[in-house]
């Protein structure tokens, strides 16, 4: 089977913190530029630049998955990522109507604006997105879950917007599919907190800007580039840590 480099979690245009630079066409040709086969665009609470990084990544062989990070109520953080825009929409419209009606402040956390595959301003979102919604963890990974998605708790050793800097561990019932980490180093000192066992780590760059697309990725060995060959994969990567067979990374 195949292996693939994937790098799920990168922001865009559209995330308040996303530099303007983070375009469709320059997130795809950077990723290429990396030597990356999977993307994913996940930016806050949206998921609506996904169809023109899609096809600015056809046009170079790139796979572009639908993707955002959501963020709960509880200042938790989740990637989630599906293969068809259409469900990451749906999620989108979901999400939108349980943010608060806040005003982004353009001069304080910068644009939010969808870019088309050449470039163009498609439209400027004046809500702020980087709020938590009202919806809870468990209830966000199950609608993810349901709808056929894969669901990442994101940067779990960060001291912020994580599960366990806001739970403090990992509960056991919460059907993630892995754990991303920024520092694979630190996965040792957190498994105390991890309720689940054999629960993958990935590691993604969470790019902001070009420069760091592919700094961090996963490689994962595939039948096929979507949601259902990379949540057995993970599955797989699951059961091997239990073995004492790290996968690599
Ligand atoms: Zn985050
Ligand atoms: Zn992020």
């Amino acid at each position: 089977m195949p292996e693939f480099a994937c790098d799920l979690h990168i922001h865009s245009t559209l995330s308040p913190c996303g530099s303007l630079d983070m375009s469709p066409r320059a997130i795809v040709e950077k990723a290429r530029e990396a030597g990356l086969d999977i993307i994913a665009v996940t930016d806050h609470n949206m998921a609506e630049n996904t169809p023109y990084v899609r096809e600015a990544g056809e046009r170079s062989g790139l796979v572009v998955l639908a993707g955002m990070e959501l963020q709960t109520m509880e200042e938790v953080h989740v990637i989630a990522i599906f293969d068809d825009y259409d469900t990451a929409y749906a999620l989108q419209l979901m999400v939108y109507d349980l943010l608060p009606p806040v005003a982004n402040d353009v001069e304080f956390w910068g644009d939010q604006v969808v870019v088309d595959g050449e470039d163009n301003i498609v439209r400027s979102e004046e809500r702020l997105l980087i709020s938590s919604a009202g919806i809870s963890i468990e209830e966000a990974v199950s609608w993810i879950k349901s709808h056929g998605g894969i669901a990442i708790a994101s940067h779990v050793d960060s001291p912020t917007f994580s599960i366990i800097s806001q739970l403090g561990f990992v509960p056991a019932d919460i059907p993630f599919d892995a754990l991303e980490i920024r520092d694979r180093g630190k996965a040792g000192d957190l498994m105390p907190f991890i309720m689940r066992k054999g629960l993958p780590f990935v590691t993604f760059s969470d790019a902001h800007y070009p420069g760091d697309i592919g700094k961090r990725r996963t490689h994962l060995t595939l039948d096929a580039p979507d949601c259902v060959s990379i949540e057995g994969a993970l599955r797989a990567l699951g059961e091997q840590s239990l073995t004492g067979q790290a996968g690599r990374s």
